[in-house]
């Protein structure tokens, strides 16, 4: 277990106070802040595997995996020999590179519904290339989204979005102009008349319907059972653009992706944090008819400084590939590892009495402070986020660093342990009889 003696704040502070005289909330994003469950945010220095260590030295299990990207653990020695390797070469130059075609190759070897895929450098400009896209190719006006999904931080998609947005608790974002977002339309998730209503309502209007088919930024919500099939008919029949947002789950719940796992083809996929092994990169792709419609190809305009960087493709080669070599082993773990922590959790929250309940789709997951069941946002937000604040705190005082917002998901990696994940069943059991007392 990790050690609870002596646990030091003091570089950590310094260094918030530091970094708030210089950056809005001492944050380069604000999901990273602690606004939501008290308590200091920890500077953290160093990660190996599935422990992480902060500017005081103090050691923790981490779930939070850079927010999903990290599913090797912290430092994953391949990953970083290819990232080492590649910049001795040189970090970028603007022209093209082979390891482009190199991560091309085994992201759509992987994700059979992608024929064609164009690199970015955030998961935010591969949905929005990707509503881009599908408007050209449509040419359609309106977007479905669905509420508490979060498809990076562009102005069309910032509506009734989760991650941070949720978390803050606002319904959208300051400085983006109502005109801009008149042609989204926020629809329930897990609700398929409201997608029916919708498409009768806007008939041959809907350009796309962009979904996470896990959604992880309400926390874990999985579609319920024939959800992801009525959307695949539904899109099918009006012939709109079906975009699967798998910037957390690609490589995440199953190697070819929630599409794998459900067995459904979308038209366009957005893909992101995984396939670019720690390194920022997104990607977006589909049918060849579809992405032929890409500048230089065709009308459809998008560019990126770095796209493509070398580094980056890298080190998002060397991580699929681990993956690819080892899914035989990597996949039936994670999701055996990752049911004995959830529930595992959830039944200490039982004994202390603790109203709790549990979404988990693979190595993803959520408690939620609420009796639940969680299937949607508006279930999601009953839950008791100040109880969930004092867990977080107990847990990480105790040495393990889960996501800093009831509405995040927490990740398991390869390189979490049995171990591991007994120690922080153990340490859910003192924080839970913590927040009683
Ligand atoms: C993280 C995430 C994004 C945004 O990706 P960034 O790289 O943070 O811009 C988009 N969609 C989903 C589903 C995500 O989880």
């Amino acid at each position: 277990m990790p050690s609870t003696t002596s646990r030091k704040i003091e570089q950590s502070r310094r260094l918030q106070q530091r970094a708030e005289s210089m950056i809005p909330g001492g944050v380069n994003s604000p999901v990273r802040a602690f606004g939501a469950v008290g308590g200091d945010p920890r500077f953290i220095v160093r990660g190996k595997g599935s422990h992480i260590w902060d500017a005081d030295e103090n050691e923790f299990i981490d779930y939070v995996g850079s927010w999903g990207p990290l599913i090797l653990g912290h430092a994953a020695p391949d990953v970083l020999d290819a990232i080492v390797g590649a910049a001795c070469n040189g970090t970028s130059f603007g022209a093209s590179t082979p390891s482009e075609a190199d991560l091309a190759e085994m992201v759509l070897a992987a994700v059979p519904s992608m024929q064609r895929v164009r690199f970015v450098s955030s998961g935010t400009e591969a949905t929005m290339s990707a509503i881009r896209l599908a408007r050209a190719y449509t040419k359609r006006k309106y977007i479905v989204k669905f509420e508490g999904c979060y498809h990076g931080h562009s102005d069309s998609l910032l509506v009734k979005a989760g991650s941070g947005v949720a978390t803050l608790g606002i319904p959208g974002s300051a400085g983006v102009p109502e005109e801009f977002i008149q042609f989204t339309v926020a629809l329930p998730f897990n609700d398929i008349k409201a997608v029916e209503y919708a498409f009768q309502k806007f008939k041959h209007q809907i350009a796309c319907v962009i979904v996470e088919p896990v959604v992880g930024n309400m926390g874990c919500v999985p579609a319920a059972d024939d959800y992801l099939v009525a959307l695949r008919l539904i899109t099918e029949r009006e012939k709109s653009v079906l975009i699967f947002d798998e910037v957390m789950t690609g490589f995440r719940v199953a190697f070819g992706g929630a599409q794998e796992l459900y067995n459904i083809r979308p038209d366009l996929t957005t893909l992101g944090k995984i396939i670019g092994g720690g390194l920022p990169v997104g990607a977006y792709g589909g049918s060849s008819e579809i992405m032929n419609l890409v500048a230089p190809l065709g009308p459809m305009y998008q560019a990126g400084t770095l796209s493509g960087n070398p580094l980056a493709m890298a080190a998002g080669c060397a991580m699929l590939k681990h993956l690819r070599d080892e899914k035989q082993e990597i996949y039936p773990r994670l999701e055996k590892l990752s049911g004995e922590l959830v529930e595992g959790v959830a039944a200490a929250a039982k004994d202390s009495g603790v109203p709790l309940c549990h979404n988990r789709v693979g190595s993803m997951f959520t408690w939620y402070f609420t009796p639940g069941p969680v299937t949607d946002w508006e279930s999601a937000s009953k839950s008791n986020t100040e109880a969930f604040g004092r867990f977080f705190r107990a847990m990480l005082d105790r040495g393990v660093y889960l996501p800093p917002s009831q509405y995040e998901a927490a990740f398991l990696g390869s390189t979490h342990t049995a171990e591991d994940v007994q120690s922080t069943i153990a340490v859910a059991k003192q924080a839970f009889a913590a927040m009683k007392g």
